[in-house]
């Protein structure tokens, strides 16, 4: 039977999901390492305007809300 103990662990897997390709971690750190590495000079965080300005997926973050004039 499933109980709910490791649910605060799953609320957060693969939160972090690229914006730039498929990877997906639930580690902050490991999705900066990956955006320097792979995608570098694009935003880790991109605000509402800079997803519209780069055609990206808005993937509805608490940053993604953060530009907003
Ligand atoms: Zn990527």
């Amino acid at each position: 039977m499933a109980y709910n103990y490791d649910y605060g662990k799953t609320k957060y897997k693969n939160y972090f999901q690229c914006y730039y390709c498929e990877f997906t971690t639930d580690l902050d750190l490991d999705y900066q390492k990956h955006v320097e590495r792979n995608h570098l000079s694009k935003p880790l965080y991109p605000s509402i305007k800079q997803i519209q300005e780069l055609l990206l997926e808005p993937q509805d973050k608490i940053w993604d809300n953060l530009g907003i004039e």
